[in-house]
């Protein structure tokens, strides 16, 4: 594990970069999406890649914001390999990502609110942690929690209530 190269993030860029993503995220939400962005950071802490759900806008079931964050990365980096980045999401990575958080080596991940229901980074199973892993991240989860948490929440609520208006 290559921690030295990591960007040395404070407390206070992680929370400035979550609470944009946040933001971000709630754009997307009023677009109809499941509100989640995420964004991939160099070594440097600048960012090389941002991504937000496109699942409904293209009809994609790969478009996860993690997913469509490292595809964008890994064109500017003219690289597969993420030993030396971070990416930050607003929602726990699901097994599908957080699978391919592994298999892109990604150096650290951080998130905002854990998903008890389909999470892959110890929501329900943590893959990070699993004997298949042949890449061990950093995951730091609860940043900005409540604020993520409050968002989704609110989010599913909107579209249970829109359901039963139609
Ligand atoms: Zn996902």
């Amino acid at each position: 594990m290559q921690i030295s190269k990591l960007a040395d993030l404070t407390c206070q860029e992680k929370h400035t970069w979550m609470q944009r993503l946040i933001d971000r995220a709630y754009i997307l939400g009023e677009q109809g999406e499941v509100p989640v962005a995420a964004v991939v950071l160099n070594n440097k802490g600048h960012c090389i890649g941002h991504g937000r759900n496109t699942r409904n806008k293209n009809f994609d079931p790969l478009g996860h914001a993690e997913l469509v964050a490292i595809h964008q990365a890994s064109l500017i980096k003219s690289d597969w390999r993420f030993n030396d980045c971070t990416l930050i999401v607003t929602l726990e990575p699901c097994q599908m990502c957080a699978g391919a958080l592994v298999q892109a080596r990604m150096g650290k991940v951080i998130f905002g609110t854990k998903d008890l229901k389909r999470g892959g980074l110890g929501g329900t199973i943590d893959l990070s942690l699993h004997k298949s892993a042949h890449h061990k991240m950093i995951v730091e989860g609860g940043v900005l929690e409540n604020q993520a948490k409050k968002q989704l929440q609110s989010w599913f609520k909107d579209q249970r209530l829109k359901i039963n208006q139609d």
